[in-house]
């Protein structure tokens, strides 16, 4: 994904919040958490340098899913493996309370690392016929190790909490699939519907910062592909033909108001033609023309008016021209992850007070695309939060030089894995702490 903006978005912005669960000692446990991470690191890193190593594309991570079950079963959780293809759930019962999902991916992707780091990806893998490079240049590994970290410090701190844990490793969130695999695999029947969710991912910021946001964190993306179907003809003798140019062009116009007239002013819609394809000469009518774009929004109702209104909109157009009916796919893309406002407020508050001016409260949605959403839209109240993994050192340096800094799916994009997994780790087990007090 592309989560670059959604945390340049949140630099430098921060507010007030809610306050943190009254009975949750946020410094207190914060300081029981380094201790056990501090302990157990060079483990993570281990592990995190090992399955940095090894990538594995979507559906295809059987060797990091086994490696990640196994950390599960050590530290005493109970692991299904295979639930959703390469899918892993990890169960640890600990008293009455709420069961609560922590999330981590499992994929890399197909391209090749140019970081030189000394643990770089050499993997090579077939895809789509092909024999390509993997690389976990998203940071799914920092994940995974964040995740085990986390449920390292959840165990080792169960006398502070109440409740169920259920960690999912999930495959293919950069190929698409992965969590409407597990919930199709019984994900919830089988091992309970969680309370409430949380999930992170790593982009280019500081190692150390935490960024979060209430509410819509990331934009609906869809596409459309429309051909209007006219009749082709002599350019000098329009009433023997039925113009799909002019089909075209009426359509490109008349579907702005969709945006303009039949949304709420105040939400987020945009419809942009892309492309348009048709016809091959001045004096020569077509038999069609196909308009290609993309349809953005954040709220659900948003999306679903504006593809109502673009179908609509074609239809009248074919109808005007007396043409038969257009051809018109709209495709569904990434749906939009929407923190729930009060989970987020509250893990906010606990991470203002253990990170204070490390945790950035994002005030405006990104642009980014991300699976977890489907988590969210199965009923899921959740929060998904962002970490830093950049190297300060190396960020001031290239900030001096006017240089770009890598983020996620460039071949040099290398997150510093100490602080890095340490504040992932250290955000993510606060943040269940806070909601399993006893
Ligand atoms: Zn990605
Ligand atoms: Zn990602």
């Amino acid at each position: 994904m592309n989560i670059r903006s959604l945390w340049l978005a949140g630099i430098g912005l921060m507010a007030g919040a809610g306050p943190a669960s009254a009975a949750f000692d946020v410094t207190a446990a914060k300081a029981g958490v380094a201790r056990i991470l501090e302990a157990e690191y060079p483990r993570l890193d281990a592990l995190y340098k090992d399955i940095h190593a090894h990538p594995e594309l979507g559906l295809t991570e059987v060797r990091t899913a086994a490696k990640l079950a196994g950390e599960m079963r050590a530290i005493g959780f109970e692991v299904t493996e295979s639930v959703g293809k390469t899918g892993v759930v990890a169960i640890y019962k600990n008293g009455p309370g709420p069961l609560v999902m922590v999330r981590t991916e499992l994929d890399a992707l197909p391209m090749e690392e140019k970081t030189g780091l000394p643990y770089a990806s050499t993997a090579k893998q077939m895809w789509n016929g092909k024999e390509v490079f993997v690389d976990h240049s998203c940071g799914h590994d920092i994940h995974m190790a964040s995740w085990v970290g986390a449920a390292k410090a959840l165990v080792a701190l169960k006398g502070q909490w109440r409740g169920t844990l259920m960690f999912i490793a999930q495959p293919a969130e950069e190929s698409a699939g992965g969590p409407e695999d597990m919930i199709a695999d019984k994900l919830f029947e089988r091992f309970g519907k969680p309370a409430m969710g949380f999930a992170l991912h790593v982009g280019s910021e500081p190692a150390g910062q935490v960024s979060y946001k209430p509410g819509v964190l990331t934009s609906n993306s869809d596409s459309i592909d429309i051909q209007f179907n006219g009749r082709g003809g002599h350019g000098s003798m329009p009433s023997a033909a039925i113009d799909p140019i002019l089909m075209g062009a009426r359509f490109i116009v008349d579907v702005q108001s969709v945006v303009s007239r039949e949304k709420d002013a105040g939400a987020f819609g945009v419809i942009t033609i892309g492309a348009i394809e048709g016809g091959s000469a001045g004096n020569i009518i077509p038999d069609h023309v196909r308009l290609r774009g993309t349809v953005r929004s954040y709220a659900p109702e948003v999306r679903k008016g504006l593809a109502d209104g673009i179908r609509r909109t074609a239809a009248a157009v074919a109808a005007m021209a007396g043409a038969p009916a257009p051809d018109v796919k709209i495709i569904t893309g990434s749906t939009a992850v929407v923190n729930d406002d009060a989970l987020a407020e509250r893990t906010g508050a606990v991470f203002k007070a253990a990170f204070g001016d490390n945790a950035v409260r994002d005030e405006q949605p990104g642009s980014a695309s991300e699976d977890y959403s489907v988590f969210v839209l199965a009923g899921i109240p959740s929060m998904y939060f962002g970490i830093g993994g950049g190297d300060p050192a190396k960020i001031a340096e290239a900030k001096a030089k006017g240089l770009e800094i890598p983020f996620n799916h460039s071949p040099q994009f290398a997150p510093l894995p100490g602080p890095t997994i340490r504040t992932g780790a250290t955000a993510m087990t606060l943040a269940v702490m806070n909601v399993m007090q006893p």
